[in-house]
């Protein structure tokens, strides 16, 4: 039985928070937890499906919900689950005829065939007109069970912060009663839910709770909010595990964890300021930058944003109107490296900056990997992607308010039978996948890159 909280970090959940939590606290007793650490980069697409596949992200061929499809400056594709070529572990099980239950998991829309049951994730269009179940017909049972089904809470970047807090009980209420229903009523091998409430609180409220955070006012009322969130979410996990028996190995995980984040570097704003991006016409005002904006001939590297930026160089044979010839690559990625780590925030104290090269993080790179991938202020600050804010630090986030950016500490908890309780070592999350299926006698399959919690 696993139970993914997606950004979930070990130093609330297992050491702040433990003892509000006393379903949790229960399974540290007599399991063996610690830090879960993520992918590079990470973020939720890919970081489940490494966790699900044991494979890096440069083997599955995907840095993050959008990827370049070609060389080509345009073409985007979003890494749903048609992105995802290699075999998880409900791929495998399902092969060997064991009954799964699947719930929830990032990029498992749209869904595939399964022993079993699926529910999709959050890259569900609209529940209304998208087929997210497998088998089809599962969705009238939910519907019956629930009413409508809630895939993700609306616009979680809002600054109706009550509004979201009654969508965030709603949706986790809902996920976890059909998890119950779908525990009692289907055979069951392996069960894997993730919930993203947890995602999503801390995203909408982590100024209210985080005292280092710049926007922290004392005694706000929502300053509880996250608290009350976890202990009504720990209540859900206390029921769902009474279907759970003694031989029932119970795993608790997360894919990455959680920072505050302390602003925004509008990456396409330095790099023209640099000169490394030239536009064709300088915008006004905050535009989303768009390939027919850019002085391709003239351009040298450009930036997407996100919680991480991803920069691309703009090379000679590689790129349609390539500037950087291959033999100055090197060169230049490293110049635009070590300046890219030398900035600083808006009174250009250091913040510790990474940009990493892809085949630093990757033994192989399917698909088109950034040439840098940037952690500004190693995560602290997220990238804007925009262009006309006239200045680089912004602290106003482009896609609405988000008070927290992730963290690469995930966490993972394993009560199982012959596991003995205790702090563990840090392990990767390409580990859980070969936990499982060794939980369940079955083969790991030699091309898994983590090794069993087990081991
Ligand atoms: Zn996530």
């Amino acid at each position: 039985m696993v139970i993914g909280l997606d950004c979930a970090a070990p130093w609330l959940v297992l050491d702040r928070w433990l003892d509000e939590l006393p379903a949790i606290r229960e399974l540290t007793q007599r399991g063996v937890h610690g830090v879960l650490r993520s992918c590079d980069p990470p973020i939720t697409v890919p970081a489940w499906s490494v966790m699900t596949s044991s494979r890096s992200p440069g083997s599955l061929g995907f840095y993050g919900f959008r990827n370049r499809k070609d060389r080509s400056y345009d073409r985007l594709s979003l890494a749903d689950s048609r992105a995802v070529r290699l075999p998880r572990v409900w791929d495998l099980l399902s092969l060997r005829d064991r009954p799964v239950i699947v719930l929830g998991v990032p990029q498992t829309y749209p869904v595939s065939r399964v022993n079993g049951v699926m529910v999709s994730c959050f890259l569900t269009p609209d529940v209304e007109t998208s087929d997210y179940t497998y088998p089809p017909e599962l969705r009238d049972e939910i519907e019956a069970l629930v009413g409508r089904y809630m895939i993700d809470v609306p616009d979680f970047r809002t600054d109706d912060k009550d509004r979201l807090l009654a969508d965030l009980e709603e949706m986790t209420a809902k996920r976890f009663r059909l998890a119950e229903q779908l525990l009692e009523t289907r055979p069951w091998d392996m069960f894997f839910m993730v919930e993203m409430g947890t995602d999503r609180i801390h995203h909408g409220f982590w100024r209210y709770f985080d005292r280092d955070h710049r926007l922290y006012e004392p005694d706000n009322p929502y300053e509880g909010a996250m608290l009350a969130y976890y202990r009504a979410l720990d209540a859900k996990i206390a029921s769902l595990l009474r279907h759970a028996d003694d031989e029932t190995a119970i795993l608790v995980v997360s894919d990455h964890g959680v920072q505050r984040m302390d602003g925004g570097i509008c990456v396409n704003e330095w790099l023209m300021r640099e000169g490394y991006l030239v536009l064709k016409e300088q915008p006004s005002e905050p535009t989303r930058l768009s390939p027919e904006m850019i002085d391709w001939p003239r351009t040298t590297a450009w930036g997407e944003g996100g919680y991480y930026s991803r920069v691309f160089l703009n090379v000679e044979g590689r790129e349609p109107e390539g500037l950087v010839p291959q033999a100055d690559y090197e060169r230049v990625r490293d110049e635009l490296k070590q300046q890219l780590e030398a900035l600083g925030d808006e009174n250009g104290a250091p913040i510790g900056t990474v940009a990493h090269k892809p085949e630093d993080l990757y033994s192989e790179q399917r698909g088109i990997a950034p040439d840098l991938l940037v952690y500004f202020g190693d995560l602290a600050w997220r990238s804007v992607g925009g262009v006309g804010t006239g200045t680089i630090h912004v602290f106003e986030n482009d896609t609405g308010p988000d008070d927290a950016n992730h963290a690469p500490e995930g966490m993972y908890l394993l009560a199982a039978p012959g596991v003995s309780a205790g702090t563990g070592a840090e392990r990767d999350i390409r580990d859980i996948a070969p936990t499982i299926l060794e939980l369940l006698d079955e083969p790991v399959p030699a091309e898994m890159e983590g090794r069993s919690l087990l081991s």
